[in-house]
């Protein structure tokens, strides 16, 4: 039986190359999965987002990127175990820090994964949306990377961002009011701390 590691050297020989891509929703994944394929990289997506609150809109974003990706003939990695209390035992109390957090939370079990599954490399739909802290993601996937032997592929994918957010209009796939969390929520909604037009 061939390993997933020789499949990846085979591959990576043949001129394409393999990276599990951390995908948060569908929306997102689109431009990340059409830029990827473009530069000749073979994306495997990866669902791990605990941070996404209420349960049933945790469902929702996933069912909304699984049925994209049959669309694509892409099979994704799931892992729908939902860490509620891992991610707000990081987040809760963590103040303006609460994003770093969730960053290092994900992308960390990110590039456990990648390692795990023997991708060479890692990146994140994160680095598409124009509402993240861009930087503070680049710096902490860089760290995640290094811990777990894996590189990370940093590409700027937001002058995709308004390119993919309209073919996800035009699919009809679901596209979230808000970023995750029950702060993100409270921060869409509440009339009294509206910061975001996310
Ligand atoms: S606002 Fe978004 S990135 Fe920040 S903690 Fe909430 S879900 Fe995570």
């Amino acid at each position: 039986m061939v390993s997933d590691v020789s499949l990846d050297v085979e591959r990576e020989q043949a001129g394409t190359f393999r990276v599990l891509l951390h995908t948060c929703c569908a929306p997102c994944s689109i431009y990340c999965l059409d830029k990827l394929e473009a530069d000749g990289y073979s994306p495997t997506p990866f669902f791990y987002n605990p941070n996404i609150h209420p349960y049933k809109e945790f469902e929702r974003r996933l069912d909304a990127l699984k049925l994209y990706l049959v669309t694509r003939e892409l099979d994704p990695i799931v892992d729908d175990e939902y860490d509620l209390d891992l991610f707000l035992e990081r987040a809760v109390g963590s103040g303006s820090d609460r994003c770093a957090a969730c960053y290092e939370l994900r992308l960390t079990r990110t590039a456990k994964e990648a390692a795990n599954k023997g991708f060479g490399r890692f990146t994140t739909t994160l680095l598409v949306s124009p509402y993240q802290n861009h930087d503070l993601i680049v710096e902490t996937a860089q760290r995640a990377a290094s811990d777990y032997g894996v590189e990370f592929l940093y590409i700027d994918f937001r002058p995709g961002f308004r390119e993919g957010q309209a073919k996800a209009r035009e699919l009809g796939l679901y596209r979230q009011p808000y970023c995750g969390c029950i702060y993100s929520e409270d921060e869409r909604y509440n009339p009294k701390r509206r910061t975001t037009g996310r």
